[in-house]
């Protein structure tokens, strides 16, 4: 009987066109989720096949072989190794690529030895004519024992052949390709005999890997079949030797190669693109031009949401009947989802571009000219790309270390990419710096006000280098590790596949990390707006009353009367109670209360500081605002000392602070998302924030 959903498990070598043979299959009937416990990121989609039949189709992490050294292998191997599992495949479908095919079917040849019934897909098929290469496909079948889809997911050709592939698995052989007696004939004889029941390939899984596979069963294997890790890693390494020969032996009579028509455009864009120098000139020109970019681009609709949103709530307020609901709609809420939603352009301009160089085959480049520089400080080639990102904002560059394989160097590169200097720390920079470093010139030219600001990006760069030296030192994670730098060729990046990775970030931000900002900025707003005192219910009354006592109040400006009021409401407020709670705490490091109450509300988001202390110190908005507020600021007094607060000392304490604590509860959300636990996010916070108050500490105790 034939069923109405077929299960189909998509399995590939990275990068011979997995993903587009995915979103062929399955357009935007796309959903992206997690595996149970773990990060890595499972992909599944819909596909029609007949009018009353359809494919569910799983896409597989991108994986070399069934040895497993990552824990995206793993999931390929736990789930072809479970027939329990719901997600079991009815077949399984190997993507290769015509350039590539000899090392690619080495995956095939294995999963085919677990006798699931098996389709080949050869992608790539319109480079056959420009790399002089022909194929015979019935011999291929023959030989290989299965049905092949010859397929160019770029030219869209040869999918509904794979299709109807699909419609028909039943008919399918799911005769191995090797006998895994052959290896090591005593061994596996004994194997044999001792579990008459089971696939001898399947046992030889289970010995050699550390995957969840029923582990009674498991453990009752090992136990009697274990032999010394390096007599394993010596059959495994037979095993390979074995299914290259006969791989070799199928293509000399499945495949021709004519090289000479093959062009070697490649060959000379490689030798300038990793070139020792400009390699690297190259690499960086085109980050200047994708950073001016997402500056310049997401500037114009970034402005345009935060100007809707404002009005949208200031709308609110006006319009609705006065009230708390009528407050959290407009102070909490819709804030809140501005909030989320202000992030969009930067992550989709941002996850554009790096699609594009992914696409295109630049990528791997990049990766292969960083990766032995970044190595030496426990990071891979491949976390250039958040760090840098990192300094337009943390949350699509952290999403974007996800293409890290080894989950060691992933970690880190999540864990120290905060320190990079994002964008949400510019204000307060320029703010503090503007009152606290003279405008004066060096060597005549040089600005001291714009060398102190870059200083503070090479402070964060490097904290990022250091502590991933540290963090390397000391996690101790067993991730075995054989990086395998990938050469894609060079190609002209697909639209669909593009659009489709930007729609997923964008949208994987939106859901994930965005009901946690959501719900952490009503809470916020609920103690902002809230205390628990009589002095916070009455402080209109007590307000005018000692303004009354002090001068005339029909002299004073209306806005400055309401300005006064909310600040003393924000002193009675929890969070104004929490700020004055700890000043002792942070008075060592320079600070008062009020400013103890803007760098507590920066802890939701650091771009808050400027203007928190903008309504703390009773500014309105009528004039200028960052010269008021700046002005102010270098007004404010300290009472008992007679000092300025904002001095030299206590200035380059805050510097220091901003630039190591971790002041944003997105990034905490994304961290909490990508890691699929709330400690690292809290080792993380901790960490960070702690440095940054010893740095702080200890740099105001100096220079007061
Ligand atoms: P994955 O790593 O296996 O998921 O591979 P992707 O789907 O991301 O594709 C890797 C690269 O191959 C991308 O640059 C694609 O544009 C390109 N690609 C995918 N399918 C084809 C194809 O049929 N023909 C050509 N010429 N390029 C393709």
């Amino acid at each position: 009987m034939s069923k109405s959903t077929i299960k189909v498990a998509l399995i590939g070598n990275p990068n011979v066109g997995k993903t587009s043979v995915f979103n062929q299959l399955t357009g935007l009937n796309q959903q992206v989720g997690n595996y149970p416990g773990i990060t890595v990121e499972k992909k599944q989609g819909a596909s029609k096949l007949s009018d009353n039949v359809k494919a569910k189709i799983i896409d597989l992490p991108g994986t070399y072989s069934l040895n497993a050294s990552s824990i995206d292998e793993n999931v390929v191997i736990e789930l072809l190794l479970n027939k329990k599992d719901e997600d079991f495949p009815d077949v399984a479908v190997v993507v290769t690529e015509v350039e590539n095919l000899k090392r690619n079917l080495l995956l095939f040849t294995q999963i085919k030895d677990l006798e699931i019934p098996t389709i080949l897909v050869i992608n790539m098929a319109d480079r056959m004519s420009l790399k002089g290469i022909e194929f015979d496909l019935p011999i291929l079948e023959r030989e290989l024992k299965t049905k092949i889809a010859l397929v160019s997911s770029r030219k869209k050709t040869g999918i509904s052949e794979l299709k109807s592939l699909i419609l028909n698995y039943e008919s399918l052989s799911t005769e191995p390709c090797l006998n895994a007696s052959v290896i090591d004939p005593d061994y596996f004889n004994n194997l044999r005999r001792a579990f008459p029941n089971q696939l001898l390939y399947k046992l030889w899984l289970v010995i050699t890997q550390d995957v969840n596979f029923l582990n009674l069963e498991r453990n009752e294997i090992k136990n009697s079949f274990t032999k010394s890790h390096s007599d394993l890693k010596r059959l495994q390494q037979k095993e390979t030797i074995k299914r290259y020969q006969f791989i070799n032996d199928t293509l000399k009579i499945g495949q021709k190669i004519d090289a000479s028509k093959a062009t070697d455009l490649r060959a000379k864009l490689d030798r300038v693109l990793t070139h020792k120098v400009f390699g690297y000139l190259i690499f960086f020109g085109i980050l200047m031009l994708i950073f001016q970019s997402i500056f310049d681009w997401s500037k114009i609709p970034m402005d345009f949401i935060d100007e809707t949103f404002t009005s949208l709530s200031a709308y609110t307020k006006n319009h609705l009947p006065a009230g708390e609901f009528t407050n959290l709609l407009s102070e909490g809420i819709i804030p809140g989802i501005s909030g989320i939603v202000i992030f969009i352009p930067q992550i989709a301009f941002l996850f554009l571009f790096i699609s594009i160089l992914e696409e295109s085959g630049y990528m791997s480049r990049v990766v292969f000219l960083m990766d032995k520089i970044m190595r030496r400080f426990g990071l891979s080639g491949k976390s250039i790309v958040p760090l840098i990102s990192g300094t337009a904002c943390a949350i699509p560059a952290i999403m974007s270390a996800r293409n890290i394989e080894n989950w060691k160097e992933r970690l880190i590169t999540i864990l120290v990419t905060p320190f990079t200097t994002c964008s949400a720390r510019l204000p307060v920079y320029a703010i503090l710096i503007s009152l606290i470093i003279p405008e004066e010139r060096v060597f005549g030219f040089l600005s001291l006000q714009g060398l102190t600001l870059m200083l503070l990006y090479l402070i964060g760069f490097g904290m990022a280098v250091l502590s991933a030296t540290l963090l390397n030192y000391f996690l101790k994670l067993n991730c075995k590790s054989y990086f395998v730098i990938e050469m894609p060729s060079y190609k002209v990046p697909m639209f669909k596949n593009v659009a489709l990775n930007v729609i997923e970030k964008t949208k994987a931000f939106v859901t994930g990390a965005g009901k946690i900002i959501l719900a952490l900025s009503i809470i916020l707003w609920f103690l902002g707006s809230h205390g628990p005192t009589n002095n916070f219910k009455n402080a209109d009354a007590i307000v005018l009353q000692e303004l009354e006592l002090s001068q005339n109040i029909a002299s004073i400006e209306p806005e400055l009367i309401e300005n006064k009021i909310s600040s003393y409401k924000l002193e009675h407020s929890y969070i104004g109670i929490l700020g004055k709670a700890i000043e002792p705490a942070i008075r060592p490091l320079g600070y008062d209360w009020k400013i103890g109450i803007a760098v507590v509300s920066s802890f939701a988001a650091r771009e808050v500081f400027v203007g928190t202390l903008a309504t703390i110190y009773n500014v309105g908005n009528h004039s200028d605002e960052e010269v008021t507020i700046k002005n102010r600021m270098a007004a404010e007094i300290n009472p008992v000392t007679g000092e300025k607060i904002f001095n030299f000392a206590s200035g380059i304490s805050l510097l220091l602070f901003y630039a190591f604590a971790m002041q944003c509860m997105s990034t905490i959300a994304i961290v909490k998302k990508e890691t699929n636990s709330w400690k690292w996010p809290l080792i993380q916070f901790v960490f960070m924030s702690g440095f940054a108050y010893l740095t702080a500490l200890i740099a105001y105790q100096i220079l007061k």
